[in-house]
């Protein structure tokens, strides 16, 4: 029997990568997409597939995590066997402009999801992709046993809906597991987040498209991974015989400062000269996540190989092609020699999916 999958944020990074595997494991994926007025499909153009081809095995629906009848209603015609949950609101800087956004969102579309999951009766597995900004203030280590101290609306309302997928699993014996990640990056991260902003604006510069690059602190160290390895350790966590909650993380820790000078020098130009300072306050300056996750190595086997230079070669190299810039070409390499995906596309402003993928509306 084909196994059904059903993923909210599959139009993000990891719901695309996650997508990718599934489908390479012989999976049906079915994912839900927001009604916007226009479409973000970037990251899942090269899955969309003609909906008159009777073999398919992708199927998009429009939905929202605001929306809790819909979540039932999909769950009750899907009948998947594992949810994947990564929709949200995804950013800790915007969680302070939009807090009540955030925990209707992260909080209460978690809620909506689980009993939508139970007032169907379907026995699927669940995964909720939570993160480490629950840990807060919490002094390292950064393990399953840390407390929770958040001090922002992101890490709040993700640390309420760790708790109830917890509760979910205990009180209604639900299949039920958290994954608290640290940060993964790659060639569909969001724009703004640092990693990204940098090797997209190295591709610019040398493009002569942009001329500086302007961040804030250089100074809070984090831990970096490449995330088709990451939706790896979802999957892992839903094959396993036990559900349980794991840290997700590489155990290594390097600071902004660092990647980006990794990343501009790999193409040669002096990082010094384009970096401009970003005057507005930044919540995490100063902070450090690094991950412990010896559990999940232990537990799942699970223990990812791409370090932070060569993400950063990756990230580069990707950029750097979407602009129709030849590449140094060692991210390539690096995928190569891990047997990772390499044929990435680099994630955009560019809106698509409905010429290729007509029967969007249709099938929605
Ligand atoms: P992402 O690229 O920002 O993707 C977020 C996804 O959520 C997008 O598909 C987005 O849809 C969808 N979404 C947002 N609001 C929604 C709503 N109201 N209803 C339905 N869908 C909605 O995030 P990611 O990097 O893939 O992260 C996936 C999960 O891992 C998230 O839960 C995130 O918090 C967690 N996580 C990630 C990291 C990391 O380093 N990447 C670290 C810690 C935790 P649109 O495309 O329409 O915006």
């Amino acid at each position: 029997m084909v196994k059904k999958a059903f993923i909210t944020g599959i139009t993000g990074q990891d719901g695309s990568y996650l997508a990718d595997l599934l489908i390479s494991k012989g999976y049906e994926v079915h994912g839900l997409i927001r009604k916007e007025s226009s479409l973000n499909t970037s990251r899942i153009e090269h899955l969309l597939v003609n909906p008159f081809e009777p073999e398919r095995n992708f199927f998009l629906y429009y939905g929202d995590l605001s929306d809790g009848a819909r979540l039932t209603n999909l769950l009750y015609d899907i009948s998947p066997d594992e949810i994947y949950h990564l929709g949200g609101q995804t950013s800790g800087k915007e969680g302070f402009d939009l807090p009540e956004y955030t925990g209707n969102i992260n909080a209460l579309g978690t809620i909506r999801l689980l009993e939508a999951l139970r007032r169907s009766g379907l026995k699927a597995k669940f995964f909720h992709a939570s993160s480490f900004e629950m840990f807060g203030v919490s002094p390292p280590p950064y393990n399953e046993s840390t407390p929770f101290r958040p001090r922002s609306p992101l890490g709040a309302a993700n640390a309420y809906a760790y708790f109830m997928t917890v509760t979910y699993r205990e009180h209604y014996n639900v299949f039920a597991c958290n994954s608290i990640m640290f940060d993964h990056e790659s060639p569909r991260r969001f724009e703004t987040i640092p990693t990204r902003k940098t090797t997209r604006a190295i591709a610019r510069i040398l493009a002569g498209t942009q001329k500086n690059l302007y961040l804030g602190t250089l100074d809070p160290v984090r831990d970096w991974g490449y995330a088709p390895e990451y939706v790896e350790a979802m999957w892992l966590m839903l094959q396993h015989e036990k559900p349980d909650d794991y840290v997700v993380g590489s155990g290594a820790g390097h600071s902004v400062g660092e990647f980006v000078k990794e990343a501009f020098s790999y193409v040669g130009l002096d990082w010094e000269q384009y970096l401009k300072k970003d005057p507005r306050p930044h919540a995490s300056a100063g902070a450090v996540y690094v991950a412990d996750a010896s559990k999940a190595k232990k537990v799942l086997g699970w223990q990812p190989k791409v370090s932070y230079k060569e993400l950063a070669r990756i990230m580069v190299d990707a950029d750097m092609e979407t602009l129709g810039l030849k590449s140094p070409g060692e991210g390539k390499a690096i995928l190569e020699k891990y047997k990772l995906n390499t044929t990435d596309r680099t994630s955009g402003n560019s809106v698509g999916g409905l010429e290729e993928w007509p029967g969007l509306r249709k099938y929605s």
